[in-house]
This record gives structure tokens, sequence and C-alpha cells, in this order.
């Protein structure tokens, strides 16, 4: 099922907590809808369920307008953050809930539920446990008893609000995977808001990056992390260095460093900032033909594959990180105090007004000015 936001508006009020938004999520996607607290993820996700109806825009499904189609009428499943499971039935009796409300006509017997629920509850390796009370399972296996109800009604379309926030790192870390894996199975079209970058960006197809009711961005993980299309983005997905500087008709002066930012080519003297990913920042002892800077080694984070180095560029005191990989920090043998050369590979800047970005280009001059930065 393959669903449509067009041009929505929502309003509580005076507040305008959705702000024209426009998006396609494709049939059998796992789509994330990922923003800080307050941007308007949960407010979409009532949208798209008929739990709330917007102002303006609509919603289609599979091509057919259902702005006003009421939310039984949707198959969609539900699942929340706080567990909604009926405390005084059984695993058993919860999944098998939505199927003995529905209509005579419409109610599957008594030994096709069994089958049903039985089958569900093997898909969320959970079987064993259908006699049990949801006060005597943990918080993860609630979720996977939550999902496996809202699967029952065989959904078009399933929507998971935060459906991991309440759980400790490590279960939620287990729960990502098998989610991934789930939809891997069942190819069910699925929505799912959350304010995790590092949860949306490891299990989604796509995702949807909001800020204040609209759509900063939208694309793949790999998209998203590696080539922000706005400063928010790139703030808000991972770690990120700043320079700040001025734009003159297509070439940066970020203090140091002058950069060749081709698209920017209409600028006159504007304020903008350059922005480096810690991995895209690189280090070595020897100076390379790029433009680098010298900065000393601060601090020294070996924890795990990815180390996490500070330095601090003595022109203006600012610390910087860059991420290595373990070999390549074995390789040189950085300890705290050394001084090195520090280059990017991957710079993006924006003008400060919010107007233009523009990637650098091959050809990269050092000036003698100094360097600065936020
Ligand atoms: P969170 O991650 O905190 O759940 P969110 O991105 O899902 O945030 P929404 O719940 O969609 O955000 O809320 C967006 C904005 O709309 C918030 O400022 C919220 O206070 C406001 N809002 C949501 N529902 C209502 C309502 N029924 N009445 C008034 N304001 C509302």
């Amino acid at each position: 099922m393959d669903i449509s936001i067009r041009n929505v508006t929502k309003k509580f009020g005076n507040f305008k907590a959705l702000d024209d938004i426009s998006l396609e999520i494709k049939d059998g996607e796992l789509f994330a809808l990922l923003g800080p607290s307050g941007s308007g993820k949960t407010t979409l996700l009532r949208i798209i369920a008929g739990l709330e109806i917007p102002d303006a825009g609509s919603i289609l499904f599979h091509g057919q307008d259902a702005t006003l189609r009421p939310l039984r009428e949707r198959r969609v499943g539900f699942v929340f953050q706080h567990f909604a499971l009926f405390r005084h039935m059984t695993i058993f009796d919860n999944v098998a809930f939505g199927l003995r409300v529905k209509p005579r006509n419409q109610r599957p017997n008594k030994r096709e539920i069994r089958e049903r629920v039985m089958t569900l509850l093997q898909l969320v390796q959970l079987d064993a446990f259908s006699d049990r009370y949801p006060s005597q399972l943990s918080g993860g296996q609630r979720q996977r008893v939550a999902l496996a109800r809202a699967l029952a009604v065989e959904p078009q379309v399933m929507l998971l609000d935060e459906p991991f926030g309440s759980l400790d790192a490590r279960v939620r870390a287990e729960l990502r995977k098998w989610l991934r894996r789930l939809h891997d199975e069942l190819h069910i079209t699925s929505v799912f808001v959350t304010h995790d970058q590092e949860e949306a960006l490891e299990v989604a197809d796509r995702v949807a990056v909001t800020n204040e009711g609209r759509v900063e961005q939208i694309g793949t993980p790999y998209e998203i992390y590696n080539n922000p299309e706005s400063p928010f983005v790139y703030e808000f997905i991972g770690n990120v260095n700043l320079f700040r500087g001025r734009v003159s008709q297509g070439v940066a002066f970020m203090g140091d460093v002058k950069l060749m930012v081709p698209e920017l080519a209409d600028a006159i003297d504007s304020p903008a900032t350059a922005y480096v990913r810690p991995h895209d920042l690189n280090l070595s002892r020897e100076k390379r033909g790029e433009i680098s800077l010298m900065a000393k080694v601060v601090s020294i984070r070996d924890v795990g594959p990815v180390a996490r180095i500070e330095l601090v560029y003595p022109g203006n005191n600012k610390i910087y990180e860059a991420h290595l990989s373990a070999e390549r920090l074995a390789e040189l043998n950085i300890s705290v105090g050394d001084n090195l050369f520090v280059s990017a590979r991957r710079v993006k800047v924006f003008l400060n007004d919010g107007t233009k970005s523009g990637k650098i280009g091959r050809n990269i001059e050092k000036t003698n000015s100094e360097l600065t930065s936020v």
C-alpha cells in the first residue's frame, strides 16, 4: 500500500504543528519520521491513521483519497511507546482481541483465530508464552506482543510511534534488528516515528527529517547522513565540525583556508559556515598536497572500532573532533600533545541566511589569514 501525503497542514489553535508537508511512502517500505520533540511526527502519524483530520492537504492510500476515511476503514495497525496491552488478558487473548471483536460476518472461527494467533506468536518468537499475562513478560517482549496484536487484523499499513522509546538501550538495539528482519519477511508498508537518529538510520529504508512542522530532507539513511541538505540535518544527525567564514563569488574564505564553491557563485561577501563530519577529517604526520592545518591532540577515546580524537587549533582555541579507524590510529601512533596536520575530505558550505548551499570543488587554496570557527 503506497501512501501519498500532499501539502498537509495542521494547526492547533494558532500553532502550526504541520506546515505544508508532502511526501510519498512507497509500497512495502519501512519509512521513518525522524525529528526533535514537537516537530510534528506524531501529528503526521495520527493523520495517516485517521485519528486527526488535516486543515489542508490530502492523504492518498494507493492513489485513492483517504483524507476523510474513518480509522476503521483504513486497515492500519498501531504500536505505541507505552505498552497498551490488556493486563487482565493472556498474551494469546491480547493478540486474538482484534479478531474476536470483528463484525460476525468477517470474524474468523475459533480454530482459525487460534491458528492465526499462534502463527503470529511464533513470528515474534513468543509462542511458548501464550498463556502468560503481560506482567510476566519483559518490556521488550511486551512490545513484540503489541506488534503481533497489531498484525493480527492483517493491516495494510503499520504505524509505530516510538515503539521502543521506553526500553533500555540494549533491548532497543535488539528490537531494532528484530523489527527490520520482521519487516523483510512481511513487507507491510510501515511508518515509524522516532527522535533517535541511530534508530532511524539503522532500521529504515528511507527517512524524513522533520523540524518545526516541516520536512527538512527525505532520503535513504546514506543520503541523510552523508549529504545533508541543510545545517539542521547536519547538526541533528551525528556530529559535525563547523567553520565560520564568508563567501564571495564562489569562493569561501574560512579563516586560514580558501575553498572553491562553484554553486555559490552568486554570493557577494555573505556570511557562511562550512560543515565537516568527524570521519571526513583526515589526520596525518606529514603535510600533504592538499590544504591542511596544524592542530594539537587534546584527547583520545579509543573504544570500539572508531577512535574519537579531539584536537585544538591554536589559532582560535576551538576543539574539533575527528574519527579514525582503529587501524589508522595504530598506524599514526598518536598521543595526547602531538601536533598533526588536519585536512578535510568532504566539506559542505551553507550561507548563514539559509538561502543556498554548495559542496566544495576540487580546487582548494590556502591563504595566510587565521582560521576562525564557531
Ligand atoms: P514528540 O517526539 O515529543 O512526541 P512530535 O514530533 O511527535 O514530538 P507532535 O506530538 O506531533 O510532535 O506535536 C507537534 C506540536 O503540536 C507540539 O508542539 C505539540 O505540543 C502540538 N500538539 C500536538 N497535539 C496537540 C493538540 N491536540 N492540541 C494542541 N497542541 C498539540
